[in-house]
């Protein structure tokens, strides 16, 4: 995180209410140089609040269960 763009921004930036804030703090992470493993530290630690790697919670949500998927369709064949 301290080599993050968000060390640029309030961290409230990171954490928003609404869709408008949210498109706010993923264009932010768009350019980040450690945006690969935020999002992996993110995912790894269940993260569910705010913006992290340039995805929202629901992101999130969707890229773990497509993750338990693939590994469960791997593990079955
Ligand atoms: S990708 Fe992670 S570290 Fe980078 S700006 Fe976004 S929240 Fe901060």
């Amino acid at each position: 995180m301290s080599e993050g763009n968000c060390n640029y921004h309030p961290p409230a930036v990171f954490f928003p209410s609404d869709g408008v804030g949210v498109e706010v703090a993923k264009k932010i992470c768009a350019t980040c140089p450690v945006k690969e493993a935020c999002l992996e530290y993110a995912l790894d630690h269940r993260v569910d609040h705010g913006v992290w790697g340039g995805t929202s919670e629901r992101q999130r949500r969707r890229i773990l269960r497509s993750r338990r998927t693939s590994s469960t369709v791997t593990l079955a064949s």
